[in-house]
C-alpha cells in the first residue's frame, strides 16, 4: 500500500477502547464500545460511562476527509471517532488531538465529491437526540449514514411527547 504523504486516521494518537466497563477498568481504557450485530459499534461510553455521539470511520480514511465529514454532519466537539481496522476497533480518536485537528480544519480541499464512493469510508454516525421537554433531555441514540435532510421520528425510549429526532 503506498500512502505517500497522506495522513490517515490510523496515524493519529488513538485511545484504547474496551467492549465492557469491566474490561475498560482492567485495561485502563477510557472508552467502552458496545458492538451490535456484525461487529458494528452501537453505543460508545466515555470515561464517565456517559453516552457519546460518535462517527465510525475506517483506519485508512484520509485525515482531511474525516475532518470534512465531521463538519458536514455537524458532529459535536465532544464526539468520538471510532476507528475501524477491517472489522475490529483499532481505537478512538477524541479529546485534545481531535479538537485541535478540527480547529485547524481540512488542510486541503475535501469536498463532497471526495467523500462519495471512497472505499475507505464506513458511513456511520450516532447522535443522541437533543429534544428537550420540561428540562428533560431525550438523549435517545440513533444511527445514521449522514445527517438527514428531514429528521425521522425519534424512537423516544424516554417516553416524552412524540417528536422528531433533534440533531
Ligand atoms: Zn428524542
Amino acid at each position: 500500500m503506498s500512502d505517500g504523504d497522506t495522513e490517515r486516521l490510523r496515524d493519529r494518537a488513538l485511545e484504547p477502547a474496551a467492549t465492557s466497563p469491566q474490561d475498560a477498568a482492567a485495561h485502563g481504557s477510557p472508552w467502552v464500545i458496545r458492538l451490535g450485530p456484525g461487529g458494528v459499534p452501537e453505543t460508545v461510553l466515555n470515561s464517565g460511562l456517559k453516552l457519546t455521539s460518535f462517527a465510525v470511520l475506517a483506519a485508512a480514511t484520509p485525515l482531511d476527509m474525516a475532518l470534512a465529514l465531521l463538519n458536514q454532519n455537524e458532529l459535536d466537539d465532544d464526539s468520538a471517532v471510532v476507528v475501524l481496522d477491517g472489522d475490529h476497533v483499532l481505537g478512538v480518536w477524541a479529546g485534545l488531538d481531535l479538537a485541535t485537528a478540527r480547529l485547524r480544519g481540512p488542510s486541503r480541499q475535501a469536498t463532497d465529491a471526495n467523500l462519495i464512493g471512497n472505499a475507505a469510508f464506513v458511513p456511520l454516525i450516532s447522535k443522541a437526540c437533543r429534544h428537550e421537554q420540561d428540562h428533560v433531555r431525550c438523549t435517545q441514540p440513533l444511527t445514521f449514514a449522514e445527517k438527514p435532510m428531514q429528521m425521522p421520528d425519534c424512537p423516544n425510549a424516554a417516553g416524552l411527547t412524540p417528536h422528531r429526532f433533534s440533531w
